[in-house]
């Protein structure tokens, strides 16, 4: 069998890289940039940053901040309005995954045709997706969802009624400006749960199906950093090294699941659209209860993963690292201040066969080790409750 692996994306990472912007811009011919945002980021005073920096570089940025935080269809629409009023040349994306993902799709929709459905990669909406884009920088202010190197734009759209994956390699900002000092304002419940997001993304990459041992290699790093560095960064919110190390081990995250997701994505996304919940802290949530689901077809992968995690008890038998895998992630959750149960922050089991129905649509589990049935979402779904 042949195999085809790339890492295409150009990464300006470490302090000071917002110093960077004009550099990058220059290349992409990007003059007038849409700079794609949210309220959040406006109002601790990041989007000012960036504005002043992107005056200095010569540049003539566009503000656009009307992105909702689980991103919907008329965000893009009116991004696009934005983009075209504006006379734009180009995009930034600045912010966490909502900015990131809608600023990509708008890229996508100043040259493709509507409706955005077409484009979902449940049905194979790649093959419609052409290079002919506006170029894009994505610099991102949260250490979660790692949508500046990654592929994929997930939007609310009312033709599908869920959270939508559009994803195409060509949807890949051009560069990502990584820039640590961006991420030190985040309370420490938004590093919490963002950070839960790059946590599981590592690992949910690691167990996916597929050949992808250079996925795994990162994926097995990227566990190791997140779950050393995300308690720190979740309370001594001004340590540098630790906003570093997270940002790092976001785009690790991202990069490996280039190799595909899990069950808990799936099961986290309708949590978003019918409860409207932050993705990043269901994952976190459901993470240990999907790994005791998935243990049985993956015992000797979750030892790998206790073992690259450092995890006290990761020495033994496969089927006793697993175990010390699954106890220590349970233990994180209080650690970084996040609820132990979907409960706790209002799901209630009314809820579970319609999300059950969403989560068994949703593509991300196709690549979970165990295959799942709709009834295995609803356990899954009442364990975590
Ligand atoms: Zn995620």
């Amino acid at each position: 069998m042949i195999s085809t692996f790339s890492f295409p994306t150009r990464i300006v990472f470490g302090r000071g890289a917002l110093r960077e912007l004009g550099s990058a811009a220059r290349p992409l011919r990007i003059a007038r940039p849409l700079v794609v945002t949210d309220r959040g980021v406006v109002a601790c005073g990041l989007a000012d940053q960036v504005f002043e920096e992107a005056r200095r570089a010569g540049l003539d940025p566009v503000l656009f901040a009307e992105v909702d935080p689980n991103p919907v269809e008329k965000n893009v629409l009116d991004g696009l309005a934005a983009y075209r009023r504006g006379n734009c040349d180009g995009v930034i994306g600045l912010g966490g995954g909502s900015p990131l993902d809608t600023a990509k799709a708008i890229r996508l929709a100043v040259t493709h045709p509507f409706p955005l459905a077409q484009y979902d990669d449940k049905l194979d909406g790649a093959a419609k997706i052409s290079a002919n884009m506006p170029p894009m920088i994505a610099m991102a202010t949260t250490a979660g969802t790692g949508s500046e190197v990654g592929r994929s734009a997930v939007i609310i759209l009312p033709a599908t009624d869920r959270k939508t994956v559009i994803f195409s390699p060509h949807l890949m900002p051009n560069v990502a400006l990584a820039d640590p000092e961006l991420t030190l304002g985040m309370p420490p419940q938004v590093t919490a749960g963002t950070g839960l997001d790059a946590l599981t993304h590592n690992v949910e990459a690691y167990l996916a199906l597929g050949y992808h041992p250079l996925c795994d290699a990162i994926a097995l790093h990227g566990a190791k950093l997140a779950l050393r560095y995300l308690p720190r960064a979740v309370h001594h919110g001004t340590d540098l090294e630790a906003r570093s190390q997270m940002l790092m081990a976001a785009m690790l995250g991202a990069v490996a699941f280039q190799k595909g997701l899990g069950a808990v994505h799936s099961l986290a996304h309708p949590l978003s659209s019918i409860a409207h919940l932050h993705h990043g802290t269901t994952n976190g949530i459901l993470l240990p209860h999907v790994l005791e689901f998935n243990r049985p077809a993956v015992t000797v992968r979750l030892r790998d993963l206790a073992v690259a995690m450092e995890i006290d008890g990761s020495r033994g038998t496969p089927a006793e690292a697993a175990e010390a895998l699954i106890a220590r992630l349970r233990a994180l959750l209080p650690e970084v201040g996040i609820p132990s149960h979907l409960g706790a922050l209002g799901v209630t089991r009314d809820l579970i066969p319609a999300m059950a129905r969403k989560a068994i649509e949703d593509a991300c589990h196709q690549s979970n080790p165990r295959p799942c049935t709709e009834a295995d979402m609803a356990a899954l779904y009442e364990k975590a409750l």
